[in-house]
C-alpha cells in the first residue's frame, strides 16, 4: 500500500510539477529574450520632502511591459536564471542617464534610488561593470543610492563588506530597503556602510491609529537617529500618515499619496522647481 500511494504521490506531482517547470521555462526564455533586444522600461517613483512637499529624488523601478507581469515575480526567476546581473546593469545605467538629464533640467532633483539585488552583488564581475559605467557616466557623490534589502545582510561574508565598501568609495550611498521585513539580526548594521533606512510600507499602514506599527515605527527612527542614518518611510497613501511623519521630525518618504511610479514623461511634472 504504502509503495502504491508513493507512486500516485509521485505521478501527481509529477504532472504538476511539469506544468509549472514548462511555465518557468517560458518566462525564462522570454526574459532572456528580454534581455538580448532591451525590452524594459524604467519607471520612477518621487520621493519627495513631507514639509514642502517637493521632489527630492526618485526611485528608479523595472517595468517589463510584455504581460505586465510585476518586478516581484519576474526578479526571482530572472535572478535563478542567471540574468539578473546584465539586467541591473542595463537599470543602473538607464538610471545614471535619466539622472543627468533631470539634473541639468532641475538643480534641486538630488537623486536617484536603484534597487540591486543579491545575485548582482555575488556575481564576479559586478565591480567591474560598475566602475566602468561610472568612467563613463561620472556620479556626483550621494547622488546615486544603491537599494539593498535585508537579506542581502543576512549572508554577509567579507567580500560583499569589502564591495559595499568598495561602491562606497566611488561615490554611492547604501541604503537598506524594506527595513524590518527581513527577520535578519540588527548586528549588520554595526558593520555594514549603511547611510539610509527605508522602512517598510507594511509598518507605515494605518499609521499613527494603529497602536503597534506605530510603536514599531518610532523605534526604527529612533535607532536610525541614534545610528546617524537618514530614514525614508515608504507607502505613504494618507494625509494622517503624512501628518504624522511631520510630527515625528521625519522629512522624506514616498508612496502613492504623493504620486505612484510613473514612466518618464509623466515624471517631469514632478521635478523640483528651481528659484531663479
Ligand atoms: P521596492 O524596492 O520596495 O519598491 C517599492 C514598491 O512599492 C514598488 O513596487 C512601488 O510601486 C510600491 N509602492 C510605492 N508606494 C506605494 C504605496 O503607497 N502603496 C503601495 N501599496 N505600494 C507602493 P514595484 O514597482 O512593483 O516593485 C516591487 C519590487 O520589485 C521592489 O520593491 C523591488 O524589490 C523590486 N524591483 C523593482 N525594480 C527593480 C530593479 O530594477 N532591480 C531589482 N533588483 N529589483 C527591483
Ligand atoms: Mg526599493
Ligand atoms: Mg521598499
Ligand atoms: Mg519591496
Amino acid at each position: 500500500h504504502a509503495r502504491q500511494s508513493g507512486k500516485n504521490t509521485l505521478d501527481y506531482f509529477s504532472t504538476d510539477n511539469a506544468k509549472s517547470v514548462q511555465r518557468k521555462w517560458q518566462l525564462e526564455q522570454s526574459l532572456a529574450n528580454a534581455v538580448k533586444v532591451n525590452n524594459f522600461e524604467l519607471h520612477y517613483q518621487p520621493i519627495f520632502d513631507v514639509n514642502t512637499h517637493q521632489t527630492k529624488g526618485a526611485e528608479a523601478l523595472i517595468r517589463w511591459p510584455v504581460g505586465k507581469i510585476p518586478p516581484d515575480r519576474f526578479i526571482p526567476i530572472a535572478e535563478q536564471a542567471g540574468l539578473m546581473p546584465s539586467i541591473g546593469i542595463w537599470v543602473l545605467e538607464s538610471a545614471l542617464n535619466q539622472l543627468k538629464l533631470w539634473q541639468h533640467q532641475s538643480s534641486n532633483f538630488q537623486y536617484i534610488t536603484v534597487n540591486v539585488s543579491i545575485a548582482q552583488l555575488k556575481d564576479n564581475g559586478f565591480i567591474d561593470s560598475v566602475s566602468k559605467l561610472i568612467k563613463q557616466t561620472p556620479i556626483k557623490q550621494g547622488s546615486v543610492i544603491l537599494e539593498l534589502t535585508e537579506s542581502i545582510m543576512a549572508t554577509t561574508s567579507t567580500d560583499i563588506i569589502e564591495k559595499l565598501h568598495t561602491l562606497k568609495r566611488m561615490g554611492f550611498l547604501i541604503a537598506i530597503d524594506d527595513f524590518g521585513v527581513g527577520y535578519s539580526s540588527l548586528n549588520y548594521l554595526k558593520h555594514l556602510p549603511v547611510d539610509i533606512i527605508k522602512i517598510d510600507k507594511s509598518f507605515l499602514a494605518g499609521v499613527p491609529k494603529d497602536n503597534a506599527n506605530r510603536l514599531i515605527c518610532d523605534a526604527i527612527i529612533n535607532m536610525a537617529r541614534a545610528l546617524n542614518m537618514n530614514i525614508v518611510a515608504e507607502g505613504i497613501e494618507t494625509p494622517e500618515q503624512l501628518a504624522w511623519l511631520v510630527e515625528e521630525g521625519v522629512t522624506t518618504a514616498q508612496g502613492f499619496y504623493f504620486a505612484k511610479p510613473l514612466p518618464v514623461d509623466a515624471f517631469e511634472y514632478f521635478l523640483p522647481v528651481t528659484s531663479q
